[in-house]
């Protein structure tokens, strides 16, 4: 028996799926139309080695200068790493707001942003 059915194994309901299990110690059950989790971020290495980005390319990119600094500075700044201008075709702010999901299940994040970039570094490292 679960405790929750997640529909959708995007970053939405991967990240979701993982903080309950994880973080509440719930049983979850987690399902996707497709063969994989990632949704629409998910990339796989073809017989040639080859990075391919399934749906479109993926990069991470970030507003924030504290972690465009942190992570320059743990993982070197690079070919991959570069300070751009703001495209027009970005929002100039963003709101998120994980009030709702507070009240239906009781999450509230429990890793500050700094410990939260010191794991997406040591993942970042194995995973390269
Ligand atoms: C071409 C492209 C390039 C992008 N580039 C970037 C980038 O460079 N950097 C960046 O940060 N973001 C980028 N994004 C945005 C990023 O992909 C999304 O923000 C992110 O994938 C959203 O995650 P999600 O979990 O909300 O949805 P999704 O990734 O869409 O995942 C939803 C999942 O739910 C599944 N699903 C839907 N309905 C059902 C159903 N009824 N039953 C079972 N499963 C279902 C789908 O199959 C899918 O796997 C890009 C998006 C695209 C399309």
């Amino acid at each position: 028996m679960y405790d929750y059915l997640i529909v959708g194994a995007g970053f939405a309901g991967s990240v979701l799926a993982e903080r309950l299990a994880n973080g509440l110690g719930k049983k979850v059950l987690i399902c996707d139309t497709r063969p994989h989790i990632g949704g629409n971020a998910y990339d796989h290495y073809n017989d040639d080695g080859i990075l391919i980005h399934k749906y479109g390319p993926h990069i991470f990119h970030t507003n924030s200068q504290d972690v465009f600094d942190y992570l320059n500075k743990k993982i070197g700044p690079s070919e991959q790493t570069a300070y751009v201008e703001k495209g027009a075709d970005e929002a100039d702010k963003t709101y998120a707001d994980t009030s709702k999901l507070r009240r239906a299940i009781g999450f509230a994040p429990d890793t500050s942003m700094q410990d939260g970039l010191e794991k997406f570094v040591d993942w970042f490292k194995h995973y390269k």
